[in-house]
């Protein structure tokens, strides 16, 4: 396990809490949790050769960084301990369910309950399921599962809504728990309760696009079971395939992987602004725009790519011997986070 750092002195009280960890971890090479199995392809194959190395010292995790990680954990934590309140009925009824239905609801109910009494309503929260696909096993934790459909509790900023940047990992992440659970979950979609963390209600009352509410169901379509079947055993052959490639010949995280925002094409008509980082005379979101402009003025100016900044290394587990990594910040697209 890698050591804490805290450069940026967080006090012990809240510091203790930040690095705190129940994970359930495997420390079995062939078990691969979801979570990982969805990572980029350079990431798992990079982390998992620092996994097998073991005179390897992985650096120090900043204790600030943790902190969405954390507030991720306690609103998990606090949900379930309210399903698993005895006053849960109670607070079934407050909230409109009537009587009768409340008592039927059971969390986490075993196959032979459900044989008992079939009146029970399964819910089922925080199960993990494993499934063996070849030398490998394939591990993974939902969140929530009621009447047969996935939920998944996110808190997260709005930008993820907004500009819908996991969209795709979460169906994905959904999928594969379906895969490992295929008896407890039959919908053919998953919900995502969102819990925003940076919700304003003025930007709500004035942007249409932007979530109208501080807690939001968002509805996902899932993969069928033999696609994401095929997902796995690709998944699997891939990092295989690439288990003793040297750094240099690994495919690149993507600018999607990395969580780059889209490059911006600026066209300067004085060459002398662009050189000084001044204002652009023109932003264009593509490089065909940005070079009509420029042939539309002879020829004069100059065009400069900006890319987005990249974010993902900074949670990156291979992050420490990634040479991609040390590629992008020379080129100064990946900014440090402390
Ligand atoms: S450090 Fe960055 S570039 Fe390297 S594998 Fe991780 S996310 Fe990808």
């Amino acid at each position: 396990m890698a050591k804490y750092s805290n450069i940026a002195n967080v006090s012990l009280s809240v510091a203790v809490w930040l690095a705190h960890d129940e994970y359930d971890y495997n420390d079995d090479p062939n078990t691969l949790s979801v979570t990982s199995l969805i990572k980029p392809i350079r990431e798992i194959v990079l982390s998992r050769r620092i996994q097998v190395d073991d005179g390897f010292e992985p650096d120090p995790i900043e204790v600030i960084g943790q902190v969405a990680s954390s507030m991720g954990t306690a609103f998990h934590e606090s949900i379930e301990r309210s399903w698993r309140s005895p006053k849960l009925v109670e607070t079934l009824v407050l909230l409109g369910t009537p009587r009768s239905v409340a008592k039927r609801i059971k969390i986490n109910p075993t196959a032979e309950m459900m044989e008992a009494d079939p009146k029970i309503i399964p819910v089922y929260m925080e199960q993990r399921a494993s499934r063996k696909v070849g030398k490998y096993t394939i591990s993974g934790k939902f969140d929530f599962i009621k009447a047969g459909r996935l939920e998944d509790f996110k808190s997260t900023s709005t930008f993820t809504y907004v500009n819908k940047t996991n969209d795709k990992k979460f169906q994905l992440q959904g999928s594969l728990y379906r895969w490992l659970n295929p008896d407890k979950i039959t919908d053919d979609y998953m919900a995502i309760q969102f819990i925003f963390t940076d919700w304003q209600a003025a930007r709500a009352k004035s942007d249409p696009k932007y979530p109208q509410t501080r807690v939001l169901e968002y509805p996902i379509e899932l993969h069928s079971v033999m696609k994401t079947d095929r997902y796995v055993k690709a998944r699997l052959k891939q990092m295989d395939d690439l288990v003793d490639t040297e750094q240099q010949y690994l495919p690149d995280c993507t600018p999607e992987e990395l969580w780059q925002k889209d490059p911006v094409f600026k066209y300067y008509k004085n060459p002398a602004t662009a050189a000084k980082g001044g204002r652009a005379t023109k932003n264009f979101m593509t490089l065909l725009e940005a070079n009509q402009l420029k042939a539309k003025n002879g020829g004069v100016g100059v065009v400069k790519t900006v890319f987005g900044e990249a974010k993902a290394c900074n949670y990156c587990k291979a992050c420490s011997i990634c040479e991609q990594r040390d590629r992008l910040i020379e080129e100064g697209i990946l900014c440090i986070m402390v």
